[in-house]
């Protein structure tokens, strides 16, 4: 676990330009030192990714040949899980019995795409001239600069680095300053799987300098981003010195709506993992919570019952349910989100305060927001431990207050009502509708958001395409010479 932590850029580890403390966020104390990626390393990375691109022990191998090599990172990703999932536990204080099972299966998302490389097929275009064959190619887009959050890392590291090795991209890949050590670990996985050097980089640095110098460089030709609203504007403007494609994975205020009809106990189950699972910190956190208002109580009830009974403590033990938030910074905003909207109206039904001594720990909350539905809990995106809860009369008024917000990333139906269930997933704005379950993800089913939580997918069959590029390829087929086009006939 000590191990030095280093960037690694054209297959070889190097220190950084600087170092900076990692901090272990059920301790609140620093736990190991990360190295850091300036101009000078962000540029070696790029030009690296770039001559890899072309270099013909990269270019020149076969789609299958490509395909071999993830199923090879697959395994390695495998066996390497437990040690990248103590790592994330220390460093991001997600508990081990989520971070062991999600670094498992995101080795089912690089077997996916190892298993799509050979399958990125190209067109023969039946154009309307006879003594022409057309036809068009698929080919990488070029040098992707992967840059993810600290949470779920390996996961949303793998649904960008998946797609475009079997498309053929060379990838920088930047971890998060906060928290970059489960990656910088992985960058020892992907040292030992055979890619040509260049082909993978793995840096880490600050956003202002790291982020921003990868997001703007020339030769970076796809900026695959994870992250909040912000950033991404941040790295749209970027791109204007590149006029790179991107694509953005944003936050979300997801609903989780309740029919009078549903089952309330699996309800109640989907809930509390839609927003307590990884303490809050999820993209797709069911962080609003919409009753019909006659279950109103029942429901309330039982989930206080249950959100009373959490194990909160060492993110380390296999029995702990729920550990600290990854940073300070995060528990200030909520501190003060959850202060406003007490003021604006809304009722504390349980949390609501800081725990522990030591450690970033926020006790799991829900706040009742029937009388303040405007409050500002129901708009924020928290990306913490904080439910906020409102009712509806009817399907109509589901639908509205659901809509009525502007991100658009995932949404929770419990309904026992099958037409109703159809009816809900046209009418949600959401990238992703669970009904009767939530949380459910699998690489072969694509994932993204509406409005503010970006656009892209990632995930699934299409999501190889967005790192590809299309070439048309014209042949005359007539043995007749070309006419001279200055002789009139
Ligand atoms: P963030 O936007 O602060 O940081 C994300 C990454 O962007 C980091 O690597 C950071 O260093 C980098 N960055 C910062 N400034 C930059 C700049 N100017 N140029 C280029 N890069 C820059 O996000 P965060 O607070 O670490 O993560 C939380 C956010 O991520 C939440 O909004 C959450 O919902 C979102 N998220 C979305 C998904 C999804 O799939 N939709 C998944 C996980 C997290």
């Amino acid at each position: 676990m000590k191990a030095p932590f280093q960037l690694y850029i054209d297959g070889r580890f190097e220190s950084g330009a600087a170092s900076f403390e990692s901090i272990n966020p059920a301790s609140g104390q620093g736990w190991a030192q990360m190295p850091e990626a300036r101009s000078d390393e962000v540029n070696r990375a790029v030009e690296a990714a770039h001559r890899a691109l072309h270099d013909p022990a990269w270019a020149e191998l076969t789609a299958s040949q490509r395909g071999k090599l993830l199923y090879k990172l697959a395994d390695l990703l495998e066996q390497a899980a437990p040690e990248l999932a103590a790592i994330e536990t220390v460093d991001t204080g997600k508990i081990i019995r989520e971070t062991r099972s999600q670094i498992a299966y995101v080795a089912e998302y690089y077997r996916y795409y190892a298993g799509v490389a050979d399958k990125i097929e190209g067109q023969f275009i039946p154009v309307d001239k006879p003594d022409m064959n057309v036809w068009m190619t698929r080919e990488p887009v070029g040098v992707v600069a992967a840059i993810v959050p600290w949470n779920s890392q390996l996961f949303l590291s793998a649904v960008k680095l998946g797609p475009a090795l079997a498309a053929g991209c060379t990838v920088v890949l930047k971890a998060s300053e906060e928290a970059p050590g489960p990656l910088l670990a992985f960058a020892r996985v992907l040292d030992q799987v055979g890619f040509p050097a260049g082909v993978v980089n793995v840096i880490t640095g600050f956003g202002p300098e790291c982020g921003a110098v990868l997001s703007s460089h020339p030769k970076v030709a796809h900026i695959a981003f994870t992250g909040g609203p912000e950033t991404a504007q941040r790295i749209v403007g970027n791109s204007a010195n590149n006029l790179a494609k991107v694509s953005l994975e944003l936050g979300g205020k997801s609903p989780l709506m309740v029919f009078a009809d549903a089952d309330l106990d699996s309800a109640v189950n989907a809930q509390l993992a839609a927003v307590f699972a990884a303490s809050g910190q999820s993209c797709v956190a069911g962080s609003r919570l919409l009753l019909q208002a006659s279950i109103k109580d029942r429901f309330l009830e039982r989930l206080i019952e249950k959100v009373k009974a959490i194990r909160i403590g060492d993110p380390q033990d296999m029995a702990t349910e729920y550990g600290p938030l990854c940073t300070v910074r995060q528990i200030s905003t909520i501190e003060r989100v959850v202060a406003s909207s007490l003021a604006q109206g809304a009722r504390l039904l349980v949390g609501g305060q800081r725990l522990e001594a030591v450690g970033h720990f926020y006790a799991p909350t829900v706040l009742d927001c029937s009388q303040a539905p405007q409050a500002d809990s129901m708009r924020i995106e928290l990306f913490g431990p904080v439910l906020s809860v409102d009712v509806f009369h009817d399907e109509q008024d589901a639908i509205a207050k659901a809509n009525d917000t502007d991100y658009g990333l995932a949404a929770g139906v419990f309904t026992t009502q099958l037409t109703r269930a159809h009816r809900l997933s046209k009418a949600l704005r959401a990238g992703v509708v669970w009904l009767n379950t939530y949380r459910a993800i699998s690489p072969l089913a694509s994932f993204g958001g509406f409005g503010l939580s970006g656009h892209g997918r990632e995930g699934g069959l299409a999501a190889v395409l967005d790192y590809t590029t299309t070439k048309t390829v014209w042949l005359r087929t007539s043995d007749e010479p070309m006419a001279d086009p200055f002789v009139m006939r």
